[in-house]
């Protein structure tokens, strides 16, 4: 091996949601593992970990037992989501590794086993999802009992605002009360970002308790949009609680999304910490495989080049928006390897034409079809490489979206894969 030349087990492409967990789920079973993507898109999750509320899309049913929905959609063979290869105990198991995680790691979930929660938006509806940061409980509670509730907005930051909460859920939550005021510091406009970080500083909490104390009255509970610190928010959460004296929560609200680079943050220095190699902002362009099964990447120029040998890798890049896949006039396809997509059958198909449509759009159903073992298929329907793997939102037959299953779809398909690698690559059992 030249001084240019790393080798890894397992070799996982694509820095979101299902490729930061695979390198977990990889890095607790003690695979070596290099991780290689761009990270950004988490900045644009809402930190709502979604595992299924929506099933049959076109009904529009909302499921209060996530599993019980989940169940339905695996007998649905016309139409196989990944979640119908997994068995339940094992998703069971992604999910309660991830939240371990998490909790190990600073950033506290709560979870109900059986039943989605209710989190209030920022347009002022409820939301059904499954995991719900420590930040925004005592709001699923304040929702749940209608109680007195005092939602904080600051006309500095754009993006939340109170009112809108006010007046989309008043009718419905009489005890619900708004609160404007000035952002503690004097500033004319502040970025979500910008005001986490200044949330971080005691003065600046401080102050806050201070304008927030008068208007508190009957409240019992109080909400503030997401920027209750980044790196510390568990501590931040805790000092407002104790300055005001009752139950704080955040309302999570447009991208840039504080809870989801809190995630971002955490994945990143975790990772690290596990050994895993981590090359973030790293794009791939192709990844040849090798005649003894592996596969070869190439990164950087010059002085700076280096090669990763791998043995497997998970393809975990996402679709349109993150460039996993992309739409040309002549089809959909996969960007790294050139896999088959399904798709619809030609451009006209590929949306409704009711933009509305609750039954939503062909394509948003499109990606890599893949066997049990969680490796894309080929032309003819058997695995494109023995030794690759697929997660996360570039696998076909689920609208992530609508079906409300984004995060679990990524955590638990990472899941699986790995333990697929592990199996079919590794040749051990789990
Ligand atoms: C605006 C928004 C809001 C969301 N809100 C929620 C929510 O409330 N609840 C919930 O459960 N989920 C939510 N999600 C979805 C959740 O984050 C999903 O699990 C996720 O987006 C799908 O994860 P993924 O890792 O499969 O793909 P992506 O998140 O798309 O990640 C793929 C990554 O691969 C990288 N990549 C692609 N191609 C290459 C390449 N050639 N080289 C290097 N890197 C590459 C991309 O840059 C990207 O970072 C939200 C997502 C978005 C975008």
């Amino acid at each position: 091996m030249s001084a240019s030349e790393r080798h890894c087990d397992l070799l996982v492409i694509g820095s979101g949601m299902a490729g930061m967990s695979a390198a977990l789920f990889a890095s607790n079973r003690g695979i070596s593992t290099a991780l290689i993507g761009n990270t950004g898109g988490m900045r644009f999750f809402s930190g709502l970990l979604d595992l299924m509320s929506v099933y049959p899309i076109a009904s529009g049913k909302i499921w209060e037992n996530p599993w019980e929905a989940i169940r339905m959609l695996s007998k649905d063979h016309s139409c196989p989501h990944p979640y119908s290869r997994i068995k339940p105990d094992i998703m069971k198991k992604a999910m309660d590794d991830f939240m371990v995680f998490l909790s190990e790691s600073g950033l506290s979930y709560h979870i109900d086993p059986d039943r989605n929660q209710t989190v209030i938006t920022s347009v002022g509806t409820g939301k059904q999802t499954f995991g719900v940061p420590h930040t925004m409980t005592a709001g699923v509670r304040a929702f749940q009992e209608k109680s007195p509730c005092l939602i904080v907005g600051f006309p500095e930051i754009k993006g939340f605002s109170s009112r809108q909460v006010q007046e989309t859920m008043g009718k419905s939550w009489p005890l619900l009360r708004l609160l404007n005021v000035r952002f503690p510091g004097g500033f004319h406009v502040l970025y979500p970002e910008q005001a986490a970080k200044e949330m971080e500083h005691e003065p600046c909490r401080e102050k806050l308790a201070e304008i927030v104390l008068p208007h508190l009255k009957d409240a019992a509970a109080v909400g503030f949009p997401a920027v209750l610190g980044v790196q510390n928010s568990m501590d931040v959460h805790r000092d407002l609680e104790k300055r005001l004296g009752v139950p704080v929560f955040e309302i999570p609200f447009l991208p840039p999304s504080i809870p989801g680079l809190r995630l971002q943050m955490v994945f990143q220095q975790q990772l690290a910490e596990r050994g895993v190699q981590t090359f973030f902002q790293e794009p791939v362009d192709k990844v040849p495989a090798l005649d003894s099964g592996g596969f070869l990447l190439d990164i950087g120029e010059g002085t700076d080049h280096f090669r990763i040998r791998a043995k497997g890798v998970i393809l975990s890049t996402g679709r349109f928006f993150s460039k996993g896949l992309k739409a040309e006039r002549t089809g959909i396809r996969e960007t790294i390897f050139n896999l088959p997509v399904c798709q619809p059958a030609d451009r006209t198909c590929r949306h409704n034409t009711d933009f509305f449509a609750r039954s939503g759009h062909d394509i948003n159903m499109a990606g890599l079809a893949i066997d049990d073992w969680f490796r894309p298929l080929d032309r003819s329907g058997r695995p494109a490489f023995s030794a690759l793997f697929a997660a996360g939102s570039i696998l076909a037959y689920q609208d992530w979206i609508r079906m409300k299953c984004g995060s679990g779809l990524s955590i638990t398909t990472a899941y699986a894969a790995v333990e697929a690698f592990v199996q079919q690559v590794l040749g051990h059992d789990f």
